[in-house]
């Protein structure tokens, strides 16, 4: 049992645990006389006080990591996929540690937990077949005794930086293929809910990595900006909330670097009149609320078509009443509390925001929040909610359902395409031309048929459009290797000494 996964495997009450960077192998108190709390979103008592990295502090990890570079880079690909198949193990015998850490600091019911740390996972799976991933092509013969190749190197020393909503598998989608590609990297963490990164530095050095290799550094807007002009750092992963990711990408690209960062979402859910209203209204309802609406994936509207509204509005309704809502820890709950006060107060806002609007509220989250000092909120459905309305325009991220309706199916992916979040969408129809159709017009990275929350699978890459993200490549998958290093060409010959003679025409091939 590591130091991290120890320390969490009974309660903590009262008791606020000091959260340190990790560099270099090892966990380092900060120094800058900066930090922030961590809360136990269930109980709301402060649980944790993590260290806010000052720039120096950034220098040391990136310092740290420019030395381990050759060595890690260097180590041959058999042996590197021999250390993730043993940080695949490690991280699934330690699932349910990391998982118990993401409840304890983010809120999300443990079952949830657990399968973020299983989509994670399978991304680290992924890396296992690095070699298969990193191969290059080999043309022989391209002219008379010349061959050409290619073969793609790391990047160097990349730096990641992620949202508080998927502590763990957020993570994994960067640092797992940028270590797997043969870089060194330095990850700065939501200061929400840091400790599933520690723990994961503790199961890296376990498992064998070099030091150096990996390292965290928390902290706010000092630490994001001393990665982002760290002139060692080649690239930057960026995930989290829009105006911060064009902050990232127009920052970062300034200075050089490779950036992808991927923002919000606002994901639309359009229901046709021949749906399973069932099957659909399963799926709303678990989209929606699940994670209490704090995924970058959740359906936040409904678009429903015709007659589908009334049938739906039913179907959901009566749905309802049977979310539990409580504490993470507790075994019937299916959703949990807002990650901070800040968080569930402002959602909540967005109820009677929407009221005032014109929106129909039809479950008013307030009302049936258990009582406490977590940060709960109850679900929430308005209906009738039109595009010009703040409840339309804004990402809630909470478990606060708007239903918009429309006449035909061409309004509703008019309006689809003319939202300017492009993440996620998904389509519910029977009608298997309708729905080639949608997934032919449609204007997002990710799309679901009759699959409300379309995260790709690990082996294919995960990206919005348009607002949702910023750079050229998504994340994870056969783009996260191309995102993590640099390709090269060699145009090599071995001639025979006696043919050789000095030319001085340009190169030719035939
Ligand atoms: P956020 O943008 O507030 O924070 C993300 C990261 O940026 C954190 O590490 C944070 O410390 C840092 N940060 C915050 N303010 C900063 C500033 N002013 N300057 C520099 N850095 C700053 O996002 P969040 O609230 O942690 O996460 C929720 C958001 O993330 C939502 O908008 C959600 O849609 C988005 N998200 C997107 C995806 C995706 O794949 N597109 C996945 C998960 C979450």
């Amino acid at each position: 049992m590591t130091e991290v996964a120890d320390q969490f495997t009974e309660e903590r009450s009262g008791e606020v645990t000091r959260i340190a960077h990790w560099i270099d192998g090892q966990r380092v108190e900060g120094t800058s006389g900066r930090s922030g709390p961590v809360y136990n979103p269930a109980t709301g008592e402060q649980s944790g006080e993590v260290d806010f990295a000052s720039a120096e502090e950034v220098d040391a990890a990136v310092q740290a990591a420019t030395r381990a570079f050759q060595g890690w880079r260097t180590m041959s690909l058999s042996r590197r996929t021999e250390l993730f198949f043993r940080i695949r193990h490690l991280v699934h015998e330690h699932a349910e540690d990391i998982a118990r850490l993401l409840t304890l600091e983010h809120g999300k019911v443990l079952s949830d937990a657990k399968g973020e740390v299983a989509r994670g996972l399978e991304v680290i799976e992924f890396c296992c077949g690095i070699p298969e991933l990193l191969k290059g092509g080999y043309s022989e013969q391209a002219s008379t005794g010349i061959d050409v190749y290619s073969i793609r190197q790391p990047l160097g020393v990349v730096g990641g930086i992620t949202p508080f909503n998927f502590p763990a598998m957020v993570p994994m989608w960067m640092w797992a293929p940028a270590i797997a590609c043969g870089n060194c990297f330095v990850l700065k963490p939501s200061e929400k809910d840091p400790s599933a990164s520690m723990l994961t530095a503790e199961l890296l050095k376990e498992a064998g990595l070099p030091d150096g290799v990996f390292n965290v550094v928390h902290g706010d807007k000092v630490a994001v900006d001393a990665v982002l002009e760290h002139p060692e750092i080649a690239a930057v992963s960026f995930v989290g909330s829009t105006p911060i990711a064009r902050y990232v990408y127009e920052t970062g690209t300034k200075k050089g670097k490779r950036v992808q960062a991927l923002g919000g979402a606002k994901n639309h859910m359009v229901v046709l009149p021949d749906a399973d209203i069932d099957m659909a209204a399963d799926a709303a309802v678990s989209a929606g609320y699940g994670s209490a609406g704090e995924r970058c994936m959740a359906v936040s509207m409904l678009v429903c078509v015709g007659h589908a509204a009334d049938d739906l509005v039913a179907a959901i309704q009566e749905r309802l009443p049977k979310v539990k809502v409580g504490s993470g820890l507790d075994p019937d709950s299916e959703m949990g509390p807002l990650v901070t006060r800040e968080h569930r107060d402002k959602v909540a806002s967005y109820i009677e925001k929407g009221r005032d609007e014109g929106a129909k509220v039809i479950a008013d989250g307030r009302e049936t929040a258990p009582d406490g000092q977590g940060f709960f909120l109850g679900v929430s459905l308005l209906d009738e909610v039109t595009p010009e309305m703040d409840v339309y325009k804004d990402e809630i991220f909470g478990p606060v359902l708007g239903i918009t309706r429309v006449d035909t199916y061409e309004e509703a992916v008019r309006l689809v395409n003319e939202n300017p979040y492009g993440n996620g969408v998904a389509i519910f129809t029977r009608d298997g031309g309708v729905a080639r159709q949608f997934q032919f017009e449609v204007n997002a990275g990710m799309v679901g048929v009759n699959v409300p929350i379309p995260v790709p699978v690990a082996y294919y890459s995960f990206g919005g459009w348009k607002s949702s993200l910023f750079g050229d490549l998504h994340i994870y998958g056969p783009e996260g290797i191309q995102f993590y290093t640099q390709g090269k060409v060699v145009t090599s010959r071995w001639p025979d000494p006696a043919t050789s003679k000095v030319d001085l025409g340009f190169p030719q091939t035939r």
